[in-house]
């Protein structure tokens, strides 16, 4: 079977992570990505031999001026696309909708766009099944995504009566210098936060309430959860088990002594995976406490990576690539370098 021809707009923090996924992945081959503008990305993208082309208000002799080859306008990378993964900021993704679907291309969105831009919202554990065979998908955010993987762990084992998860979010993303707090904490003093309604999307049922704060750092965020269990095990150890067993979760013991997010993108520094990523939900075992029906967990989320196998698990959905959504998830973690489980 011929490979999926991937196409990437938008070439920051997301497109490029999941540009790399794709040149991995043995279904799939990276038909290019675009850039607005030359810029140390772009060059990297050079170097590493991907085809690039000029996307939004962005002038072609700005980058042959730079010496970087530019081998065209976006319209010509999408003709040369069967899906495109739009990785551009919140909301452009949205402008962009029409241009895609004009040329009958299918299209994976982020989760800083609105739910309405795709047909369904993703997450591969959550919804997989009923994701399939459509037009347009949105990988939800990194915060949702990461909650949703945890319900799939929790809802269909136990039961959930109620949940409730305060964000604590990071600032910015380790390259954003103009972003803030530098110091101090920011509530999120809209409450609900947006991300309870978020995850609704993928288990429309769900009674699920978030809070959320904005903290001073660039590493990842935490998510403080404390769940009601309908039918609880009998011991916090099959919780941990279940964690421990399900793809896309990294789980540490106590004896490892990693104390918080420093010591977890350390880990993911000496592994080495990715752009030294974090792509897996990370659960602290010692940090895992059950007091009858009531489960309180933290867990700790790579903001920069966690959606990049979602965003290939969504190609697959769309495209039929798969039988099921546990065969995509195994085959694109084993593409990765992630733990595969199951
Ligand atoms: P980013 O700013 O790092 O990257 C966006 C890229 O798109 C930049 O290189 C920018 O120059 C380029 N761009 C701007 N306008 C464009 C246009 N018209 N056409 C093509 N390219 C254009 O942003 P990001 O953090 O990668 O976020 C992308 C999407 O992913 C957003 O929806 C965001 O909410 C979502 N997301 C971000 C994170 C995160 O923590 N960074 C996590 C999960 C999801």
């Amino acid at each position: 079977m011929a490979k999926v021809r991937v196409a990437i707009n938008g070439y920051g923090t997301i497109g490029k992570r999941v540009a790399d996924a794709v040149t991995k992945q043995p279904d799939m081959v990276l038909a290019g990505i675009s850039k607005t503008r030359p810029s140390f990305e772009a060059r990297r993208a050079a170097e590493k031999g991907y085809p690039l082309y000029v996307a939004g208000a962005g002038r072609a002799a700005d980058f042959e001026a730079v010496g970087l080859k530019v081998a065209g306008s976006l319209a010509d990378l999408l003709a040369k696309a069967d899906v495109v993964v739009d990785a551009t900021p919140d909301h452009v993704g949205h402008e962009n909708r029409a241009t895609y679907l004009e040329r009958g291309l299918r299209a994976v969105f982020q989760g800083g766009e609105p739910a309405d831009v795709a047909e369904a919202s993703f997450n591969a554990l959550g919804n997989y099944a009923t994701c399939r065979g459509k037009r347009t998908l949105r990988v939800v955010s990194c915060n949702t995504t990461g909650i949703a993987r945890a319900v799939s762990v929790l809802e269909p084992r136990w039961g959930v009566e109620h949940w409730e998860v305060t964000l604590v979010r990071r600032a910015a993303d380790p390259a954003e210098s103009k972003k803030g707090p530098v110091n101090g904490i920011l509530p999120t003093l809209h409450l609900p936060s947006h991300h309870g309604p978020d995850v609704r999307t993928i288990f429309p049922d769900l009674p699920i309430a978030t809070t959320a704060l904005v903290v001073p750092t660039t590493l990842m965020h935490v998510h403080v959860n404390h769940v009601r269990l309908r039918n609880p095990p009998d011991d916090v150890s099959e919780v941990i088990a279940a964690f421990r067993a399900t793809p896309r979760f990294h789980l540490f013991a106590p004896w490892e002594h990693a104390d918080g997010t420093p010591q977890v993108m350390e880990y993911a520094r000496d592994r080495g995976i990715g752009f030294n990523d974090m792509m897996e939900n990370v659960i602290w075992e010692e940090g895992v406490r059950l007091d009858k029906k009531d489960l309180y967990f933290f867990q700790a989320i790579h903001q920069e990576s966690i959606v990049v196998p979602e965003n290939i698990d969504a190609i697959r959905a769309m495209l039929g690539l798969a039988p099921d959504g546990p065969s995509s998830v195994a085959m694109t973690d084993r593409a990765l370098g992630l733990a595969t489980k199951g």
